[in-house]
């Protein structure tokens, strides 16, 4: 059945299929893309951009590497899932490879960024149980106002956006907020001897890149450990080398009790996550009391060791850190009434856009892809800048030209 409708462009036949059949649960920038290679995307045109998103950081080793492409076809050709029901060949690989690399006893591999989250909840409220001894049932988790952590009714639950929250609930009981960047309140709530983990972002990434004061993450070590509640620090957005080191957490050397990746962990060729912890923690759960059909999979494990071999054979955590600091240096430098912030660490970057004249963020971005550029507005007036790692000095001033000629035709 012909579904198209005459008279429109292919990217707008494109467009409307997905708006007539798909739920609108998005309000994606008007650009239909077909191909992508490194920093680069294509739209169904053949028009080139610099893609300034990376898939929410997921694409940091950049759009289909060729390593990434190979080893998951190949994987594809041999074994693609057993379920764990049975043992694969490629998981113990794997989960010696990824504990090895972090420095834990235990992975939990699961697929999404929000499952891992999930994971760690359970593994939070289990180990508070059978370890802290936290009466059944009256565990608590803290996590900060301007949380994200995925969408499902669990870590909605958690949110303090009402775009995430409102009327979905009845939300998940257990859970305290406090303000980020705030180890008084953090101690405060620490108290409460029910506490049995604190969930948080090192640097807020969908809250529009907020990143907290210098010695926070230390403090947050400090005090988990000192009234044994467990870190978990959500590294699925900022981790593996976007913020100019392997870990945010990295930045002040302190390492979490339960660490949540996804996203880059595939290089954004498979949905992989992963949460790790040491045995106290991990050997809370038995079997039978958590999983996932596809957790862990043959094509996860290979794509996986692979994404994080890239991101340590090509050293795109320093190269994350200088690029960083060069786009934020020209992005202050820009004279423009429109950017009234510029903030971030390595590749993690947002610009604060002031509406003016009846134009928004939202307006910027799309003259930004009219440009060559593609980013995307958060929170109405912020925009976040995270290119592919694997980004060399040319192309970032390219992309620098690019923000620049587009903000100047805003004033
Ligand atoms: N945690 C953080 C910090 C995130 O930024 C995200 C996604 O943006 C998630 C969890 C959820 O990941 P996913 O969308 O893969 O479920």
């Amino acid at each position: 059945m012909n579904t198209m409708i005459a008279g429109k462009t292919r990217a707008e036949e494109l467009m409307a299929l997905e708006d007539r059949y798909g739920a609108h649960n998005y309000h994606p920038l008007p650009v239909v893309l077909s191909r992508g290679e490194g920093v680069f995307v294509w739209d169904v045109n053949g028009k080139q951009y610099y893609d300034f998103l990376s898939a929410y950081s997921a694409v940091n080793q950049g759009h289909c590497h060729p390593k990434l492409v190979s080893t998951l076809a190949e994987q594809a050709g041999k074994l693609a899932l057993t379920s764990r029901a049975f043992y694969n060949d490629c998981l113990g690989e794997y989960e010696k490879f990824i504990t090895t690399f972090f420095g834990y006893d235990k992975v939990l591999p699961m697929n999404t960024g929000v499952e891992a989250v999930e994971t760690s909840i359970k593994l939070a409220r289990r180990w508070g149980y059978k370890i802290k001894g936290i009466p059944n049932n009256q565990a608590k988790v803290v996590f900060v106002e301007g949380n994200f952590h995925g969408r499902t009714i669990s870590s909605i639950s958690a949110s303090t956006d009402p775009s995430s929250y409102s009327h979905f609930g009845p939300l998940v009981p257990g859970y305290v907020i406090v303000p980020y960047n705030d180890l008084v309140a953090l101690e405060k709530a620490f108290q409460d001897p029910h506490v049995a983990g604190f969930m948080f972002e090192p640097i807020q990434g969908e809250a529009g890149v907020v990143v907290p004061n210098e010695g926070y993450l230390k403090g947050i070590r400090n005090l988990c450990t000192k009234y044994k509640v467990l870190m978990i620090a959500d590294e699925v957005q900022t981790g593996l080398a976007r913020t100019g080191k392997m870990l945010a957490c990295d930045h002040e050397n302190v390492r979490a009790d339960v660490l949540v990746l996804g996203k880059a962990l595939s290089g954004g060729m498979y949905p992989v996550s992963a949460v790790l912890a040491d045995d106290e923690i991990m050997l809370t759960i038995q079997p039978g009391e958590h999983g996932s059909t596809y957790g862990g999979n043959p094509i996860a494990s290979k794509v996986a060791i692979a994404a994080l071999e890239i991101l340590r054979d090509e050293n795109l955590s320093a190269n994350a850190e200088r690029l960083g600091e060069i786009l934020r240096r020209e992005l202050r430098a820009i004279k423009s009434s429109r950017v009234t912030a510029v903030r971030g660490k390595g590749m993690l970057n947002a610009i604060v856009i002031a509406p003016k004249n009846g134009t928004t963020a939202w307006d910027v971005c799309l003259k930004l892809m009219e440009n060559g550029l593609l980013a995307k507005p958060t929170h109405g007036d912020i925009i976040r800048f995270a290119p592919p790692l694997v980004m060399n000095e040319e192309q970032l001033m390219d992309c620098v030209a690019i923000i620049k000629k587009t903000l100047t035709e805003f004033e």
